[in-house]
């Protein structure tokens, strides 16, 4: 096998007839041995029925479902997994990158790459995506230590033994793409198309864009936690200093003076509780992620595995 291709699928019943026959198209024209395989991350739609009746007439195609709903990232670990190729390449459903474009990382990983990302040529999402895309991609590229100017972007090759290393490393909550460039001896960039969804809603409310945000920030490093706790030490420094001074002026000048700094204490304080909840916050947490990764909970449950040979 040559070409894996993986597609999470999230209720995209309105994106698939278009995508499966594009899909399709661009992989024969690549005289490679290929195969497509679909995750269905518990679609509530006609998603995995769309899929069946494709995989009854294309024997390339294969579908693994979960479920219950357990997020994209774990929908193309169990797509990793399950994947023959020697290079796999993950591309999302709903045609934002344009299937045709999967040649374009191929012949980049030809020149001996390990990983292929593509960057998102006038990308077509609201502004209120792109911004925290952006501010992700600055401190992706600063926590994992390679430079890439798209983190957000899914379409992308991975040689087999890096799937083999990312598989088998099994942590619970984790941002693919991040995670192969920090284990990738070589990562390109190629510049692919970008397409406003046409077709269905996009699957991250704000809130699950934070969550994401934070997979990839405590993920990587340690630098969150650090800072606050160089703060920490900062501001118990600055405040034995301030405790000092008045205890001297009011040696000096009397306890009338101090009476007057009664509020501004509180506004100190005040100060003070914000930081420690926000220090108790981040290391619940760190706490919470080693929770996790302890309990060795399997990442996904798979439900069935489908092919052409065992679908009826
Ligand atoms: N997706 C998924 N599980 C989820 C959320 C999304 O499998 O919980 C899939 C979705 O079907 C699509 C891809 O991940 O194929 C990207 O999702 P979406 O287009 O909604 O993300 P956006 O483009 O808005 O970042
Ligand atoms: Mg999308």
């Amino acid at each position: 096998m040559d070409l894996s291709i993986l597609v999470p699928v999230f209720n995209e019943e309105e994106n698939l007839p278009e995508l499966l026959e594009r899909l399709l198209k661009t992989g024969r024209s690549l005289n490679k041995k290929f195969e497509i395989i679909f995750i269905d991350d518990g679609s509530k739609d006609n998603s995995v029925k769309i899929i069946k009746e494709a995989i009854k007439k294309n024997p390339e195609l294969k579908l693994i479902r979960f479920n219950r709903n357990y997020g994209q990232h774990n929908a193309l670990f169990a797509g990793f997994a399950e994947s023959q190729g020697e290079v796999a390449v993950t591309i999302d459903a709903d045609l934002q990158n344009p299937p045709e474009e999967i040649p374009k990382l191929l012949n980049k990983m030809d020149e001996g790459f390990e990983v292929v990302g593509g960057y998102r040529q006038n990308r077509q999402d609201s502004i209120f995506r792109k911004i925290p895309t952006f501010l992700v991609a600055k401190m992706a590229s600063k926590f994992v230590k390679v430079q890439l100017k798209d983190y957000g972007c899914m379409l992308r090759a991975y040689r087999k033994e890096l799937v083999k290393e990312m598989v088998a490393g099994g942590e619970a909550a984790t941002y693919i793409p991040a995670l192969a460039n920090s284990l990738a001896s070589s990562v390109a960039e190629v510049a692919v198309e970008h397409h406003s969804r046409t077709k269905g809603k996009s699957k991250y409310s704000l809130l699950r864009l934070l969550h994401l945000n934070f997979d990839l920030m405590t993920g990587f490093s340690l630098l969150p936690i650090q800072i606050i706790g160089l703060a920490g030490v900062f501001i118990a420094f600055a405040g034995l200093g301030f405790s000092a001074f008045l205890l001297v002026m009011r040696l000096i000048k009397g306890a009338d003076w101090a009476v007057g700094g009664v509020f501004t204490l509180f506004g100190i304080l005040f100060f003070f509780v914000g930081l420690e909840i926000l220090a108790i916050g981040l290391i619940g947490e760190y706490v919470g992620r080693v929770y996790q990764e302890v309990r060795n909970r399997p990442r996904y449950r798979i439900r069935e595995v489908l092919s052409s040979q065992n679908i009826k």
